[in-house]
């Protein structure tokens, strides 16, 4: 059993990977809530990626100190790790777009889980780790859902399709989630809560150098690079701001435990689009009808690497289900509508001109 879970809140918590999408908002809570926020980042001196917490900083009661660490240095998260009770461990390459995905996925993933788990095992005041995997971990492909016990997809379900040459990503968060949970098995002085987002949107606070996937695919919304169509892939969705909500129950909570499904709407690419087609789309190149299938599935892999005809056939026009009900019961979670986190999100994208309005 873990160390009784009383959170001293006077205590520094640790959150790896501060500079990124996901974490950015989390960070932004703690701080909120007056915590000292210990951000274990690659480059404490690139300002690009930090300067929006520095901001958020400024004007909350928390603090933020920079440390020093990258995922496959091992023994660089010790000193921002000293003296934290939490630790939110959210640093892994998010990227569809790689050339070798053993070094720039699986790695970073799985020997950065390592290396961060084994280090709190180092670390006496260590007594809870809150581990951003994902629905990655959980499916490769909507088709998935056939093999589900009740046509969901449920925190009983693990990714059995993915592998180093089909959903590398997915098989990274796969990986990495089931080496977190061995390290935890074999040890009593802190316990994992692992959560699992579907695909993640809602304001960026950092446009201007996220490297996230979720930036990539808004921006191609608005861009007109999907002019022909938006391809109906099933997806769940869940909003950043909720997300980070999320994470700090998780990392509060004493009841918070295993792995839970952070995931606001069951929907698809194309109603994403359409949602912001409604707002947006007399003045931006965005797609309001679906790309078919089989021309996607023809001219898609020519365009791109990402969308190889096995996946075509798995997701698009199928329906893509989550049960969110343990985050509900377990988290107390809700969700805000999916039209305010799509029309939330591209905002960002118009004010800092990412877009440009069609001519
Ligand atoms: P992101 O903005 O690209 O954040 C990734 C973070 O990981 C960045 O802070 C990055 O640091 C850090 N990182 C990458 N390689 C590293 C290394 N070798 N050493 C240290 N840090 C490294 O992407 P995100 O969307 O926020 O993703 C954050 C987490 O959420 C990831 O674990 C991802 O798998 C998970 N997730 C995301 C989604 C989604 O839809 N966005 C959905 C489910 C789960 P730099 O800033 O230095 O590059």
């Amino acid at each position: 059993m873990p160390k009784e879970m009383n959170i001293d809140k006077t205590k520094p918590v640790m959150v790896t990977g501060a500079t990124g999408y996901v974490a950015g908002w989390l960070v932004k809570k703690l701080l909120e809530d007056g915590l000292t926020v210990h951000a274990a980042v690659r480059n404490p001196d690139k300002k690009e990626k930090t300067q929006h917490l520095d901001a958020i900083a400024k004007n909350s009661p928390g603090t933020i100190k920079y440390f020093r660490s990258d995922l496959l240095e091992l023994g660089s998260y010790a000193a921002a790790m000293e003296g934290c009770e939490v630790v939110f461990h959210t640093a892994s390459p998010f990227s569809n777009i790689v050339k070798d995905p053993q070094k720039e996925l699986i790695e970073p993933a799985v020997k950065g889980t390592r290396n961060v788990l084994e280090q709190a095992n180092k670390t006496t005041s260590v007594k809870r780790i809150v581990l951003t995997s994902s629905c990655a971990a959980i499916y490769s492909d909507a088709t998935d859902l056939e093999h589900t016990p009740n046509g969901m997809f449920t925190e009983e379900v693990w990714n059995t399709t993915a592998s180093l040459d089909y959903q590398p990503y997915s098989y990274s968060k796969t990986l990495a989630e089931k080496e977190a949970w061995s390290i935890a098995g074999e040890q009593s002085n802190w316990d994992l809560v692992v959560i699992n987002p579907s695909f993640v949107m809602g304001p960026f606070l950092n446009p201007e150098s996220t490297t996230s996937e979720s930036f990539r695919i808004l921006e191609k919304m608005g861009n007109g690079a999907l002019k022909t169509g938006a391809p109906k892939i099933g997806m769940g969705v869940i909003d950043v701001r909720d997300l980070a909500i999320a994470h700090y129950r998780a990392g509060f909570n004493p009841e918070a435990e295993g792995r839970n499904i952070i995931s606001a709407h069951n929907t698809d690419m194309l109603e994403l689009a359409r949602i912001l087609h409604k707002e947006y789309g007399d003045k931006y190149p965005i797609p309001n009808k679906a790309i078919p299938k089989w021309l996607l599935w023809l001219v898609g892999p020519m365009v791109d690497k990402a969308i190889t005809r096995r996946f075509v056939s798995h997701n698009v026009n199928h329906e893509w289900k989550a049960d969110n009900s343990k985050s509900k019961e377990r988290l107390g979670m809700t969700y805000r509508p999916l039209e305010e986190t799509m029309v939330d999100s591209f905002e960002v994208l118009v004010k800092n001109e990412i877009v440009k309005p069609s001519k």
